[in-house]
């Protein structure tokens, strides 16, 4: 299975992608853990993504397309993925589209978790992660209205848009997401 989680900061993704890619077994892979991983390292990716983190802005296409063409071509990406986080623009879309066209391997669902903004910022004060200060979340949440949401019409063409209420327990979205991926053509 291949599929990709959309969603804005606070949403519960971290937790329910880690908890249905273990579910399905299939690779887990987020960018922006990636990225934050590979800043602490000190590797040159990291470096160049290092302003744009700190500013809560999304880290510009050819740097998380790079990172995730690399990722694809591991053998454990083979027999399927989860990407959480990716992707956030119309061009990372494309590009994962083009990417994923060379290997005749096309996606099977892209899952988006709607929240309204007031439970994110409930969420997200309590959360404390570094990223997570007052401005940078609002930073956040303003690129994800208006970058990654207009993106979700570029799947719901491709009729792979599946829309999850994501307000209530951990349990009740992960049975939701469930309930989505079961009717999945894996053809
Ligand atoms: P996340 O852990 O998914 O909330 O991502 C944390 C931060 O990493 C985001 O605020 C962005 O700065 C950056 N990031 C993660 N994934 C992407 C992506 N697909 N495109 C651009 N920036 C990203």
């Amino acid at each position: 299975m291949r599929i990709v989680f959309i969603g804005p900061p606070g949403a519960g993704k971290g937790t329910q992608s880690l908890r249905v890619a273990k579910d399905l077994g299939v690779t887990h892979l987020s960018t922006g853990e990636v990225l934050r991983e590979s800043r602490e390292r000190g590797a040159v990716i990291g470096k160049r993504a290092a302003v744009y983190l700190d500013a809560g802005k999304l880290v510009p296409d050819e740097i998380v397309i790079e990172l995730v063409a690399y990722r694809l071509a591991e053998s454990d990406c083979k027999s399927g993925y989860l990407f959480d986080g990716f992707p956030r623009t119309l061009a990372q879309a494309k590009s994962l589209d083009a990417l994923l066209a060379q290997q005749d391997a096309p996606l099977h669902a892209a899952i988006e978790f709607v929240i309204p903004e007031e439970e994110l910022l409930e969420r997200l004060s309590k959360r404390g992660r570094e990223d997570d200060t007052k401005e940078r979340i609002r930073e956040r949440l303003r690129q994800h209205s208006e970058i990654t949401v207009p993106m979700t019409e570029y799947y719901e063409e491709l009729g792979i848009l599946y829309r999850i209420d994501a307000v209530g327990t951990p349990d009740e979205v992960f049975a939701r997401i469930g309930e989505a991926l079961a009717g999945i053509d894996q053809s």
